[in-house]
């Protein structure tokens, strides 16, 4: 199979490293307007495949995502001194409406997963510039905060992030909810767990581990500048999530039709990924406070796309 990623920068490089290291699909393309960065992160990643799996890893243009299943769309450009954080989002849109023709021009039928920030809304736009179908159009929404949350409840805990079931919700951005009365270890509730190993998630826990996650990517830019590890490793688990029909249920967004009674909104839920990308959505149990906390980050987004609309 064929992946295409769209932005060979530091999450798109990441993202097609991770594919190699996960055994996962057959070839990747690298496209950039940068084609000197494209060529150099390809032939940088290919030499991973004789450790890990048999794959071509090389640089193109548009034309060679012919046929791709999957095109991640990993391209950015960054905020300029004294810009507002819209007129970058104007510019992004730019972005987008130069790339998403282009490929669908040669893969009409390649899902489309988008990094591109803020995810949700760019989400969005490139739903309605594809004029796919919303469930092809797929952003990686909180898979990273779903990732960061389990990690420190795992930390918490003393225990695998992997026996964590704990979900982020809403936008991928500040007003992120993260889903508490859903969380389970192993099949525990999350607190009868935390109580019986007596490291209780008292309000000052749950506390710091919320500023942990909301924070996570400020911290983490401060430091180096940019985030790709986990974001990498998110969006390779969707592709083979995609690849391999999977149905694997994933905290990602896409448009979903009336999000918290505001009309089509991008936006994490818990989603069923598989062949045809998003084949289900949930909408899980929610205490007052989380369905008012959704109910606040959906609007967050409707705004910013208002306010992108009357640009
Ligand atoms: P980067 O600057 O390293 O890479 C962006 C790349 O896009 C550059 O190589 C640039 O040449 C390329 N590009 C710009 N316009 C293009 C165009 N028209 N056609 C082809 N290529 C084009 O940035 P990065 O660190 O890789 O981040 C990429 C995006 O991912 C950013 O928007 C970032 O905020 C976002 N991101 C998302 C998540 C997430 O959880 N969804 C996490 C981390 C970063």
């Amino acid at each position: 199979m064929k992946i295409g990623i769209v932005g060979a920068g530091m999450v798109g490089s990441t993202t097609a490293f991770a594919l190699v290291l996960n055994r996962i699909g057959r070839e990747i393309v690298l496209v950039d307007n940068d084609a000197k960065r494209a060529a150099a992160e390809a032939e940088d990643i290919v030499h991973a495949a004789p450790f890990a799996h048999a794959m071509t890893v090389r640089s193109g243009g548009f034309a060679d995502l012919d046929g791709a299943a999957i095109v991640v769309l990993a391209a950015g450009v960054s905020q300029q001194p004294g810009e507002t954080r819209i007129e970058l989002l104007g510019r992004n849109v730019a972005v987008f409406r130069a790339i998403i023709p282009s490929v669908l021009e040669v893969t009409p039928d390649a899902i489309l997963l988008i990094a591109t920030n803020p995810v949700d809304i760019m989400t969005q736009v490139a739903t309605r510039i594809a004029g796919l179908s919303p469930n092809r159009v797929i952003g990686s929404g909180t898979i990273l905060d779903t990732a960061r949350f389990r990690v420190l409840l795992g930390q918490h805990l003393d225990v695998s992030a992997k026996s964590i079931h704990a979900h982020v919700l809403g936008e991928h951005g500040d007003s992120e909810v993260l889903h508490w009365s859903g969380a389970l270890a192993g099949t525990m509730p999350i607190d009868q767990f935390a109580d019986q190993i007596g490291r209780p998630l008292t309000s000052q826990v749950r506390a710091e581990i919320k500023d942990g996650v909301r924070l996570a990517a400020y911290r983490i830019i401060e430091g180096k500048g940019a985030t790709y590890y986990g974001i990498g490793a998110g969006l390779s688990l969707i592709i083979r999530a995609i690849l391999g029909d999977e149905r694997r249920l994933l905290t990602v967004s896409i448009v979903s039709p009336q999000s918290e009674g505001l009309g089509d909104v991008a936006m994490s839920l818990p989603r069923v990924v598989g062949r045809g990308g998003v084949t289900q959505s949930l909408s899980p149990d929610l205490t007052d406070a989380e369905e008012e906390a959704l109910t606040h980050s959906a609007t967050v987004l409707k705004q910013a796309l208002d306010s992108l609309q009357a640009q």
